[in-house]
């Protein structure tokens, strides 16, 4: 089968290679998902230009946005699965520590995510455990299905479940352009609250406008500046963070008194120089969002399934294209997300 495997760390061009490989097949409580579509995260751009955690081990094979149909079933596997068309939840966890038993499967000690710490869905097939594999909606393409479990799972989380974003507050989004920024906009929209989007053009202020109240161009004026402005100097109560070292002071500063940020990335780096002082003596809080549980991703899949939720999808690539998607990812030339088909 056609795969894209990363085999060095460098440019999309010369870091990332179509190869050949032999049809994976299931072990015991595993499948095989024959891969439609499969959407890029910066989790592909990481694991291509190494971070600190990385191991370095080459070839390695990204993807964790899998939708696909179900080919083939290991030992104990339900066959109820054969040709089913499935969304494929990204985290493998033990089932049986004190956090899996409480749902909250990110919080596993053995934790590992599909396409960071196994093979990923960059290819035409890809082994899972059973336990990841959701239905997909019958009103939800394969395209559209693969553009949900990453983004807008995390962004679930930071919303509704660490953030607690209701219906009168004024909440944050910055980033609102991208994949995990568009769908936390539109969560916070949904749930009624005062929206402030952060976006770089004019171009895609005028797409962010469809979810937000305010739109601020962090190239003209520094968000916290903005924010303050828009809101008679308070500031509001939620932040939705993934930018990292570049935008987190501001990011803080942009609280009201009380007010809660929460984290799901740190694109632009993990090592902020923040004043903590900005942090206590005004009450405010911060939380961290890496990816939602199961059950958060049911709930978020089944609101994009009814049309509440919409994915943005900036294109869709054939899979010898993927240089071109790595390259617009890391430009943040992109308005949503972009998925491959293998
Ligand atoms: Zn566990």
């Amino acid at each position: 089968m056609r795969a894209a495997h990363i085999t060095q760390y460098g440019d999309p061009e010369e870091a990332l290679a179509l190869v050949h490989v032999e049809r994976p097949e299931p072990g015991p409580g595993e499948v095989r998902v024959d891969v439609e579509a499969v959407a890029l995260n910066h989790l592909d751009v990481f694991a291509r230009k190494g971070h600190p955690e990385d191991e370095g081990a080459f070839p390695k094979r990204s993807g964790c946005d899998i939708a696909g149909v179900v080919g083939s079933v290991g030992d104990g596997a339900d066959t109820d699965w054969l040709d089913e068309a499935v969304v494929v939840y990204p985290g493998v966890s033990c089932g049986d520590c004190e956090f899996c038993e409480r749902g909250e499967q990110t919080m596993c000690h053995e934790y590992e995510i599909i396409g960071e710490d196994r093979p990923g869905g960059l290819a035409e097939s890809v082994v899972v455990p059973e336990a990841c594999l959701e239905q997909k909606p019958d009103s939800l393409n394969f395209v559209t299905a693969a553009a949900v479990p990453v983004t807008f799972t995390t962004a679930w989380r930071m919303i509704v479940g660490a953030g607690q974003l209701r219906p009168a507050e004024k909440a944050l989004i910055l980033g609102a352009s991208g994949g995990v920024g568009n769908a936390a906009l539109q969560i916070a929209e949904r749930l009624g609250a005062t929206t402030y989007a952060t976006t770089s053009s004019e171009r895609k202020a005028d797409r962010v406008r469809e979810w937000a109240d305010e739109v601020i161009d962090y190239t003209e004026t520094p968000h916290d500046e903005a924010v303050l402005a828009l809101t008679d100097g308070r500031g509001v109560d939620l932040v939705a963070e993934h930018v990292g070292e570049e935008t987190w002071q501001e990011s803080i500063d942009s609280l009201a008194m009380g007010g809660r940020m929460v984290v799901c990335g740190a694109t632009s780096g993990a090592d902020p120089d923040i004043d903590i002082r900005s942090i206590y003596q005004r009450h405010r809080q911060i939380r961290g969002a890496p990816m939602g549980n199961r059950a958060q991703f049911r709930d978020v899949l089944s609101l994009v399934a009814r049309g509440e939720l919409e994915p943005q999808i900036d294109r869709v690539l054939p899979l010898d294209r993927i240089a071109e998607g790595h390259r617009a990812i890391e430009d943040r030339a992109v308005f949503g997300k972009v998925v491959l088909r293998p």
